[in-house]
């Protein structure tokens, strides 16, 4: 491995751009997003960054149920995210539907089933710590040998 692509793996990981996206939930999950960005938990502080620009993220949170009218806008969501990219779910919501799922409701879980999936965190809702955790795994994933591996695939 180069020093360049040492350095590169070492620098990436530590500049993550995060976008979230809620496709119908209640807001709980949210707000542990936000408590993320808290000084408690201070996700700036692992070299996260959340803002709401899906051309500039890393990677794409989804809270919510998958409601009727992200259906077809989430995958043009996720054609926008350059790459690399992975997408980490938050919340039973986009796994089962959880609470919202019932007859007759308009939601179409899972989310894995409309995009590719890379983490689906459990939990109603999970704590700031597993979404933190959670975006580091899969940002190890995501950076490390980047431009190696794209080599490999051509
Ligand atoms: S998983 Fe629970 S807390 Fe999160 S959006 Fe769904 S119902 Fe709300």
């Amino acid at each position: 491995m180069t020093l360049l692509q040492k350095v590169k793996n070492a620098v990436r990981k530590r500049s993550i751009h995060v976008c979230y996206v809620n496709t119908g939930s209640c807001n709980g999950c949210d707000i542990e997003i936000l408590a993320c960005l808290s000084p408690r938990y201070d996700i700036e502080q692992y070299g996260i960054y959340v803002h709401n620009n899906p051309r500039e993220a890393d990677v794409i949170l989804v809270t919510g149920a998958m409601s009727a009218q992200w259906i077809d806008k989430l995958p043009d969501l996720w054609d926008k995210v350059p790459e690399p990219k992975a997408v980490v779910t938050i919340g039973n919501c986009p796994i089962s539907g959880c609470a919202f799922n019932r007859p007759g409701s308009l939601v179409d879980p899972p989310v894995s089933k409309y995009i590719p999936v890379a983490a689906a965190i459990p939990g109603c809702p999970p704590r700031p710590t597993e979404i933190i955790n959670a975006i580091l795994s899969v940002a190890d994933i995501l950076f490390d040998n980047y431009e190696t591996r794209l080599e490999e695939k051509r």
